[in-house]
C-alpha cells in the first residue's frame, strides 16, 4: 500500500483559491497572512466565525486570534556517537482567561510553529467547551524520537525543560504527553523540572505535568482517557438519533494511543472495527476484528499491517468478532461503508479526494485538525455529520485535570471515579453543542466552538482587560 502522506493536503489549487477566510478583515487588521494552507490561520477562521455568530465583542475577537505567548528556544543534546545536535522547541501559551495554561508537548520532525499555535489554540476551546478550569498551552521539539536511544531522549527532554523552566509551572503551564511522547517522558520532565526549578515544595511541584506514570502521581484511567471521551461522546449522540452502538459498523484512521482505544471500547460496546489504517498499512474484516488482539499486535509489531491468519479472538469482543484480517489498499479503506469513521491519526490528513471516499454516517474526529476545509466542504456536501475534535478528543485534557486535582490534594482516586467524572464532562459538553447547534442552526463544529467562546467571553466580561 502506499503511504499515505501527512504533510501539504492534495486539495486541487482551483478549490482552495475558493477558500476566502472568513474571518478575513480581522487577519487584515492584525497584519497576518491569508494563506488557506496554514493549519493556524484555518483553526482561527474558525473560531472568529463562531465568534460573530455570537456577536462576541471585537477586542475579545483579536484578542483570541493571537497567542499570548510563543516561546521557541534551541538547545544542543550531546547524541551517543559524541556528536551534537542542535534541537528547537517550541511552546506556545495561546490563552490562560479560564486557568493554567493546559496542552501536550509532540515530538515529531514535521513539528512547526504554526501548527503548534493551532493545537494551543484548540486546547483554549477545549478546555472550556468541557468546563475545565484550565487555558490552551501546546509545545513541541522537531526531532523523531523513533531514531533516538532512550538516553539521547532523555537528554533531549531535560535539556527542553532547563530551556523552558522559567515560562511553565504547576499553576502557570502544565504540559502532558502528545504524539511521540509518553508518560515515561513526562517522569523525566517532572523530574528535571523539580530538579531545576528552585521548587520550595519539591513534591507538589509534580503538577508541572499530567500523564505521568502511576507510580509518580499520574492517574488510573489517563492512558485510555481521549478514546474513552469519544465514545462516552458518540454513546450520547448516535443512539438517540437511532443508531444504537451495538451492531454499528466503525472504522479508524490510525490505531495508536486514540485510534485503539477507542476501538477496544466501541467493541466493548458491541460495534465492530471492520477497517482500521495506520503508518504500516490498511486492514479490513467485513465481521469486525478484535480490536484487543489488534492493540497487542501493534505493540508487538508497530503497526496494524499484518494482522492475519491468527486464531479466533478471545476478548469479551470475541463474541462478536475475528482476529485475522485482510491487507487492502488505502483507497478501498477510505471507500469502506461504514457507520462511523473515526480519524486519530495527524492532523489534515483528509483532504478534498480522500473525503470524497469516506463512507460514512457520522465522523468522529479522534486527532486534532483531521479535516482540511475543503475536506470538510465535501463531508458536509455527502451528508456526513462531523463530530468535532474539540469534543471528541477532550476526555484527554478532562483527566489531565482530574490527575492535577489529585496531585493538588495528595490523593489518588480508583478507576470507577474517573471514569464517571469523565463521563460526566463528555456528555455535558455533547449536550452543550447540541444545543448551540439547534439554536444558532449551525453545523457541529461551529456549534462547539460557540459553546465554548460563550464561557470565555462571559468570564472576559466579568475580568475586563488590564489595567
Ligand atoms: P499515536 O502516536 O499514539 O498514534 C498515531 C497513529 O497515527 C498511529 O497509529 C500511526 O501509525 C498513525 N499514523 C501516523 N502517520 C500515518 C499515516 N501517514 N497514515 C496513516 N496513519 C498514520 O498518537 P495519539 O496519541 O493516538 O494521537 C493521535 C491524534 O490525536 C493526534 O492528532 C493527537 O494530537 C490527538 N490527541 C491525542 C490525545 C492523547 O491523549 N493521546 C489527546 C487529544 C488529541
Amino acid at each position: 500500500m502506499a503511504k499515505a502522506t501527512i504533510t501539504a493536503p492534495t486539495d486541487a489549487p482551483e478549490t482552495v483559491a475558493e477558500t476566502a477566510f472568513r474571518a478575513g478583515h480581522v487577519f487584515d487588521e492584525l497584519g497576518m497572512a491569508h494563506d488557506p494552507n496554514n493549519l493556524y490561520l484555518q483553526t482561527i477562521d474558525a473560531v472568529l466565525s463562531a465568534a460573530e455568530i455570537l456577536e462576541v465583542p471585537h477586542h475579545l475577537q483579536i484578542i483570541l486570534a493571537q497567542p499570548k505567548n510563543e516561546i521557541m528556544v534551541h538547545f544542543p543534546v550531546r547524541m551517543n556517537d559524541g556528536s551534537y545536535t542542535l534541537c528547537k522547541g517550541y511552546r506556545v501559551q495561546h490563552n490562560n482567561a479560564l486557568g493554567p495554561y493546559k496542552g501536550g508537548i509532540r515530538y515529531h520532525p514535521d513539528v512547526t510553529l504554526d501548527d503548534v499555535k493551532a493545537l494551543a489554540a484548540l486546547m483554549t476551546m477545549k478546555c472550556s467547551l468541557v468546563r475545565v478550569p484550565f487555558g490552551g498551552g501546546k509545545g513541541g521539539v522537531k526531532i523523531d524520537p523513533r531514531v533516538l536511544a532512550g538516553d539521547e531522549l532523555m537528554r533531549v527532554t531535560r535539556r527542553f525543560v532547563a530551556a523552558i523552566a522559567a515560562h511553565i509551572g504547576p499553576d502557570h503551564d502544565i504540559p502532558a504527553p502528545d504524539v511521540g511522547t509518553n508518560a515515561q517522558v513526562m517522569a523525566w520532565f517532572a523530574d528535571t523540572y523539580q530538579n531545576i526549578a528552585g521548587i520550595k515544595d519539591r513534591h507538589d511541584s509534580v503538577r508541572v505535568v499530567t500523564g505521568k506514570p502511576i507510580e509518580m502521581g499520574g492517574s488510573v484511567g489517563r492512558e485510555k482517557a481521549t478514546g474513552q471521551g469519544l465514545v462516552d461522546v458518540v454513546a450520547e449522540i448516535l443512539p438517540a438519533e437511532g443508531l444504537p452502538l451495538e451492531g454499528l459498523r466503525f472504522s479508524t484512521l490510525g490505531y495508536g494511543n486514540v485510534g485503539s482505544w477507542a476501538a477496544r471500547l466501541m467493541c466493548e460496546r458491541g460495534a465492530k472495527l471492520v477497517a482500521t489504517m495506520d503508518h504500516t498499512g490498511a486492514i479490513f474484516n467485513d465481521k469486525g476484528m478484535d480490536a484487543e488482539l489488534l492493540a497487542e499486535h501493534c505493540v508487538e509489531t508497530g503497526g496494524v499491517a499484518g494482522f492475519g491468519s491468527t486464531a479466533a479472538g478471545h476478548t469479551k469482543t470475541g463474541a462478536h468478532t475475528q482476529a485475522g484480517a485482510e491487507a487492502i489498499s488505502e483507497e478501498e479503506f477510505y471507500k469502506t461503508k461504514v457507520d462511523l469513521f473515526i480519524p486519530a491519526a495527524l492532523e489534515q490528513m483528509i483532504d478534498q479526494e480522500r473525503a470524497g471516499w469516506i463512507d460514512c454516517k457520522y465522523y468522529a474526529e479522534g486527532a486534532n485538525a483531521p479535516t482540511t476545509p475543503t475536506g470538510e466542504r465535501v463531508l458536509i456536501k455527502n451528508g456526513v455529520e462531523i463530530l468535532p475534535a474539540i469534543l471528541c478528543n477532550a476526555g484527554g485534557v478532562t483527566v489531565s485535570y482530574l490527575e492535577w486535582v489529585q496531585n493538588k490534594q495528595n490523593v489518588s482516586w480508583d478507576i470507577e471515579r474517573v471514569d464517571s467524572t469523565l463521563n460526566k464532562h463528555m456528555v455535558l459538553a455533547a449536550r452543550r453543542t447540541q444545543l448551540a447547534k439547534h439554536r444558532y442552526e449551525v453545523d457541529m463544529r461551529t456549534a462547539a466552538y460557540i459553546a465554548s467562546l460563550d464561557q470565555i467571553s462571559k468570564v472576559y466580561a466579568m475580568r475586563g482587560i488590564f489595567p
